[in-house]
């Protein structure tokens, strides 16, 4: 080959690779920060799925079968389950991944407020019993207290009847989960006749984070585009986290991108936490790769490290790391 063509084929590839790191920088401007590191779903829940019986019945096993899959194609490191007792223990026997799992109280008629209907506990109340439920923390069996769904069971968060459980958990620094702001539609119809949106403001926490200053609390569903006064929640109670599930799913991205973007505002967004609540995955992990604001930091603190702080895991980020 003469030296023109040579010349010609030297400035064709300078200019693909010119191309090419054009291509990229715009994809890197446009995609904001992938991410595949380690995750902490501090939402996750071992559920009947598909009916009112246990966890080996053939459709409620494969559900959970898939929902095990999930975690670990998806590099889940911790996942903070509660559940019905029974279906916890599937779980604990499964070890999809590592587990914090905790009882889903107070209940209705003994059994969970939502979807399908199962026995909470084998005692068969609304309430675990103490004795027992304090067994389960130090035995290292559970390691959560909730999802609380005082709002389901109508049941305020300050009742008395939930003293002996923040007590417990403050003495025994257990995380309590508390469900707030609203729920499926028609829930009053469906599950729970006494379900109230008026019973779910955050705000109505305040009581007992006042009472029980220790207690390592944490808001599910924490959404300031509806209710701003998590915000002021959040800086009275500097211990207090987050998750925002499932606004990354019922919301269009533009306005999850808002409900984000709150949090980043107030300096609070060290304070969310990832939480799936059975979303999918892909689709859950975008709503927030693509938020362009968030560092790279800001993302690793929302999957992660936000979490491992909140739960003193110390270290557990570092073993899903590539
Ligand atoms: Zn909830």
């Amino acid at each position: 080959m003469g030296s023109g063509t040579s010349c010609y084929s030297q400035a064709m590839k300078f200019l693909h690779a010119l191309m090419l790191l054009t291509a990229l920088a715009y994809l890197s401007m446009t995609t904001a920060h992938a991410y595949n590191g380690p995750v902490i779903d501090m939402h996750v829940h071992a559920w009947p799925s598909g009916t009112d019986g246990g966890p080996d019945e053939p459709k409620n096993q494969a559900a959970l079968e898939a929902e095990w899959a999930e975690l670990q194609s998806f590099n889940i490191v911790l996942a903070v389950t509660s559940g019905p007792e029974a279906f916890l223990e599937a779980w604990e026997a499964a070890q999809p991944t590592e587990l914090l799992p905790g009882p889903i109280f107070p209940c209705i008629d003994g059994k969970n407020p939502v979807f399908y209907r199962h026995t909470c506990f084998t005692n068969g109340e609304n309430f675990p019993n103490i004795e027992w439920l304090e067994e389960q923390y130090t035995s290292g069996r559970f390691g959560v207290m909730g999802e609380l769904y005082n709002q389901y069971a109508a049941i305020p968060y300050d009742d008395p009847r939930m003293d002996p459980y923040y007590e417990l958990a403050e003495r025994l620094g257990i995380p309590v989960a508390f469900h707030t702001h609203s729920a499926p539609p028609l829930t009053a119809q469906q599950c729970c006749p006494d379900f109230r949106i008026a019973n779910g403001n955050p705000l109505l926490i305040e009581n007992v984070l006042v009472k029980y200053p220790k207690l390592k609390a944490y808001i599910m569903h924490a959404n300031p585009l509806v209710y701003p006064e998590v915000l002021d929640l959040l800086v009275q109670f500097p211990k207090v986290y987050v998750d925002v599930s499932p606004w990354q799913m019922a919301y269009t991205r533009k306005k999850f991108h808002r409900l984000l973007q709150e949090y980043v505002d107030a300096g609070l967004i060290g304070r969310v936490m990832f939480g799936s609540d059975g979303a999918n995955y892909k689709k859950a992990f975008d709503a927030y790769t693509s938020a362009e604001f968030l560092s790279k930091k800001q993302l690793e603190g929302i999957f992660c490290m936000n979490a491992e702080r909140f739960l003193r895991k110390n270290g557990i980020c570092d073993s899903g790391s590539d």
